[in-house]
């Protein structure tokens, strides 16, 4: 039975709009179309004012009534709240107006925007009465969920291409999750874990818990348009794996925007992707609603996905927004890592180097004009992808304890201040 502080209606196929319950389950019966939530927005209309969400903590659950849990949160209740940081710097460096950085590598507790998704999935898995949870994961989601997991007690059982960072590994395993490390690529990964879900009880947050995981997401936007003063920003730069957050950020400013929340204008949602794995940024170019099928290879490893669940949404997304897709290669990529840490003080993960870089090139082409102001979603750490930058960030100086040995180095950089 859900208790009376839920907002949410019923699961919804997003192809024929069929309904169901609000269970942990999430393609269509019909036409195997993803379901979504839905909500009671005349009810949430008048009982979320900017005033409620001020007066709440400075954490996601501050947009509570539009995330699809029943009762309070129980995972995860000091995830988001996420600095939005003014780049000036940088927005310098791209030849832009206005820039700011949504900064999820300093997300609680493991790092990347997938804390938001995991705490709403295992929040709604406790409700669902489930014990143990899982994930098929390009890392990060590993790393998340086995660290809310441990948090409260739950079984974690995480799965993982066999080929991702030492970092993103160790991450999962030292919370105690049963790591599970496939010979294959994501997609085999999320084959399998569809197999498992249909044989064990469990919550599998990105597969029979997707609806509500996916909402998650929602709270990034949510955040980005307080933090501008509830303003929907004119450009958002988002990297994508499956395209969910895409979708899910676009969902936040339609939502924000249908309850008053944030002034209501045009907005443009671009997507970025790496070259190594680029099946919706291709097909957005080519001017395709439908993406062709690839075989990663990219240091972008946390976006490496060949076969994106909603690749086609994020391309629906793009085109209604007037937004755009790009990609950028390994060394485009390590570009904007280096440029984001030296403009900023933030270093990224590669997907944060996959956004900065689409940036820099949409800049470049006129998409997004010099006098317009963006937001960039730099989603996870660079301390976790330290194998994508070794041999790329320039190299220490080692000499003896000397102050003669120091200066003849400092001549190097600075000749007058070392002669005087
Ligand atoms: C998972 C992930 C994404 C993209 O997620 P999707 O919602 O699947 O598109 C972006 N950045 C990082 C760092 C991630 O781990
Ligand atoms: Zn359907």
């Amino acid at each position: 039975m859900e208790k009376q502080c839920s907002y949410m209606k019923a699961l919804k196929c997003r192809e024929c709009g069929h309904e169901y319950a609000l269970e942990a389950t999430h393609v269509c019966e019909f036409d195997f179309g993803p379901l979504e939530v839905v909500y009671d927005y005349e009810r949430i209309q008048g009982r979320l004012t900017r005033e409620v969400i001020q007066s709440r903590p400075q954490t996601m659950w501050r947009y509570r009534e539009l995330l699809p849990i029943a009762g309070e949160p129980t995972v995860g209740t000091q995830v988001g709240y996420t600095p939005l940081v003014k780049a000036d710097r940088l927005a310098k460096r791209l030849g832009i107006r206005e820039l700011w950085v949504k900064n999820d590598t300093v997300n609680y507790p493991t790092l990347s925007f997938k804390d938001r998704v995991v705490s709403v999935a295992l929040s709604r898995a406790r409700e669902l009465g489930f014990t143990t949870v899982a994930c098929a994961s390009t890392g990060n989601l590993a790393n998340s969920v086995a660290a809310n997991a441990a948090s409260v007690g739950l079984d974690a059982y995480v799965f993982i291409p066999h080929d991702l960072e030492q970092g993103k590994v160790l991450n999962s395993l030292i919370y105690g999750a049963r790591v599970i490390s496939i010979k294959g690529h994501y997609d085999e990964v999320n084959r399998l874990c569809a197999e498992i879900a249909g044989k064990y009880r469990w919550a599998f947050v990105n597969v029979n818990m997707r609806p509500y995981y996916a909402e998650g997401s929602k709270s990034m936007g949510f955040e980005i348009m307080e933090q501008l003063g509830w303003k929907i920003p004119q450009h958002t730069v988002i990297c994508m794996a499956s395209g969910s957050l895409l979708t899910k950020i676009h969902k936040s400013y339609q939502e924000f925007s249908k309850l008053g929340l944030a002034q209501s204008h045009p907005w443009k949602i671009h997507g970025a992707q790496a070259t190594g794995c680029s099946p919706i940024t291709t097909a957005q170019k080519a001017g395709l609603d439908f993406f062709k099928p690839v075989k990663p290879a990219t240091i972008a490893k946390s976006l490496a996905i060949g076969t994106p669940a909603d690749g086609f949404y994020a391309l629906k997304v793009m085109k209604e927004t007037g937004g755009h897709g790009e990609d950028v290669t390994d060394d485009e990529i390590r570009e904007g890592i280096r440029m984001l840490a030296e403009c900023e003080g933030i270093f990224a993960e590669t997907a944060g180097g996959v956004t900065v870089g689409v940036a820099k090139k949409l800049i470049a082409q006129g998409r997004i004009s010099a006098g317009d102001s963006a937001v960039l979603c730099v989603t996870g750490n660079g301390l976790k992808t330290l194998d994508a930058v070794a041999g790329h960030a320039g190299e220490t100086r080692e000499i003896r304890p000397s102050l003669r040995e120091f200066e003849a180095v400092l001549a190097l950089d600075k000749p007058d201040l070392a002669r005087s």
